[in-house]
C-alpha cells in the first residue's frame, strides 16, 4: 500500500496586514505600517511551522491575521481550502471552531471573574445548544486532558499557578475539536521551569489529535524541538524557510546565521564551528523599510545590489527558500529584480 502524501492544511499566499498612519489636523493618511509584507509558507496537516524572529518582526500579527483576529489587507489564507481571509462573517463563525488560538499570557487572556468551568465551556456556550451537563462532562474531559485535576472545576484563575493559567488556555482552545491551532509565544510568560511541560503537553495533544501548529516564538531552542518545518521573519517579511533540522544545521540567510549563532548548540561538533554574530544597529521602522532588502541595515555580508534590489523568497535548494541575493544569480550579476524575474524558474527554484 502507498503511504499517504502529506497535504497542507494551511495556505498562506502574499499575505499583508499594513495599519493606516493618520497625521495633521484633518488626520490624513500619511502611510501605513507594514507589519506583514507579503507573507507565504504552507503547513502540513499534523506537523508543526515554527514561525520565529525578534520582537516587533511581525510574527504575532501574522498569526492573528491567519485567524481574522485582524482584517488582513491582502492575501489569501485557506484553511483546509476555504480562504479565511474572505469569509463572509457567518461563514467564518462556522469555521471558528476548527481555528484556536493559544495566547500569551495566560493570566490576562483568562477573565479573572470566571470559573475555571465557565471560561472552558465559553466556546460551547457560543458554537453548541448542549445542555449545562453535557457541557460539564466535556469541560471535565478536556481537564483530563490537559493534566488539570477535576476538583479545581471551580476556581478562579487567581487560584492555579502560570503554567496552570496556560493548561486552562489550551483546554478552551480544544473545546471544540479544532484541527489548526495558533500557538502565539504560549510559554514566554511562564517561569522556565514550566516550560518544558507546557511544550511537551503541545505535543503530546498533537500527537493524540492530529493538530496542527503554526508555534510562534522568539525561543529557537524550543522550536527546535516542536517544529518539522521553520521560517524566520525579519521586518514584516520570511527571509528563510526551511526544514528544522537544516536551518539549525547549516542556516543560509544571514539573519538566521545571526540568531541562531546565539542559540545554545547540542552538537559539540556544530558548537565549535559556530561563531557568536553580534548584529549591529537598530531594526527599521516597518512605516519606513529600506527600499532593497529589508536587512541590509544591518547586514554583516550587505552588497551593493542590497540597497536597491527587494530579494524575493526562493527555492535555493530542495525544501529550503531564502530571501537573499547570496544565493541568486543576482546577487551575483547585480541583474535588477524585473530583470530576476524574468528568468525561468526550475523545480526546486533555481532560476535558469
Ligand atoms: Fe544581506 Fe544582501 Fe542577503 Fe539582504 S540580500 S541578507 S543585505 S546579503
Amino acid at each position: 500500500m502507498l503511504d499517504a502524501i502529506p497535504a497542507p492544511l494551511v495556505q498562506v499566499e502574499d499575505l499583508k496586514m499594513h495599519f493606516p498612519i493618520y497625521s495633521g489636523i484633518f488626520r490624513r493618511h500619511s502611510g501605513d505600517v507594514k507589519a506583514v509584507d507579503g507573507v507565504s509558507f504552507e503547513i502540513m496537516a499534523g506537523q508543526t511551522l515554527g514561525l520565529v524572529g525578534e520582537s516587533g518582526c511581525g510574527k504575532s500579527t501574522v498569526g492573528r491575521a491567519i485567524l481574522r483576529l485582524y482584517e488582513p489587507t491582502a492575501g489569501r489564507v485557506l484553511i483546509d481550502g476555504e480562504d479565511v481571509a474572505r469569509m463572509a462573517p457567518e461563514a467564518l463563525r462556522r469555521k471558528r471552531p476548527s481555528m484556536q488560538m493559544v495566547f500569551q499570557d495566560p493570566q490576562a487572556s483568562l477573565n479573572p471573574r470566571m470559573t475555571l468551568a465557565d471560561i472552558v465551556s465559553e466556546p460551547l456556550d457560543e458554537h453548541t445548544d448542549w445542555t449545562r451537563d453535557r457541557k460539564l462532562e466535556r469541560v471535565y474531559e478536556l481537564m483530563d486532558q490537559v493534566g488539570l485535576n477535576r476538583r479545581f472545576v471551580n476556581r478562579f484563575p487567581h487560584e492555579f499557578s502560570g503554567g496552570q493559567r496556560q493548561r486552562i488556555g489550551i483546554a478552551r482552545a480544544l473545546a471544540l475539536h479544532p484541527r489548526f491551532i495558533v500557538c502565539d509565544e504560549p510559554i514566554a510568560a511562564l517561569d522556565v521551569s514550566i516550560q518544558a511541560q507546557v511544550v511537551n503537553l503541545l505535543e503530546d495533544l498533537q500527537e493524540r489529535l492530529g493538530l496542527t501548529y503554526l508555534f510562534i516564538s522568539h525561543d529557537l531552542s524550543m522550536v527546535r524541538h516542536l517544529a518539522q518545518r521553520v521560517a524566520v521573519m525579519y521586518l514584516g517579511r520570511i527571509a528563510e524557510l526551511s526544514p528544522a533540522k537544516d536551518l539549525y544545521a547549516r542556516p543560509l540567510h544571514p539573519y538566521s546565521e545571526a540568531l541562531l549563532s546565539a542559540v545554545n548548540e547540542p552538537d559539540p561538533v556544530l558548537a565549535a564551528r559556530r561563531k557568536r554574530i553580534i548584529l549591529k544597529g537598530e531594526v527599521p521602522s516597518p512605516a519606513n523599510p529600506p527600499p532593497g532588502c529589508n536587512f541590509c541595515t544591518r547586514c554583516p555580508k550587505v552588497m551593493d545590489i542590497c540597497k536597491t534590489v527587494k530579494p524575493a523568497l526562493l527555492e535555493v535548494e530542495a525544501g529550503r527558500m531564502v530571501a537573499c541575493h547570496l544565493h541568486t544569480a543576482a546577487g551575483a550579476t547585480g541583474a535588477s529584480e524585473a530583470e530576476e524575474r524574468k528568468r525561468p524558474v526550475n523545480q526546486q527554484g533555481e532560476t535558469r
